[in-house]
């Protein structure tokens, strides 16, 4: 039996964290964590996405940025 991992990505830190994790935001910055591509509902199946392998979405530029903030 195959088991799909999948993770939770922060767009804002580019952050990953497995499925199984459960969070919903990012304890870094309080962003909410994506579970799928916002566009075309991929899983997000590697923690180093940054863009989704099936229609090339832009993870990072999906989500509505809160104000212009430096992180650093
Ligand atoms: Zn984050
Ligand atoms: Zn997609």
């Amino acid at each position: 039996m195959k088991i799909a991992l999948t993770y939770r990505f922060c767009p804002r830190c580019c952050r990953a964290v497995p499925e199984a994790s459960e969070e919903d935001y990012c304890p870094n910055d309080g962003a909410m964590l994506l579970n799928a591509c916002p566009a075309c509902q991929a899983p997000i199946a590697s923690p180093y996405s940054c863009f989704c392998v099936k229609c090339g979405c832009d993870f990072a530029s999906s989500v509505p940025r809160g104000g212009e903030r430096d992180q650093n």
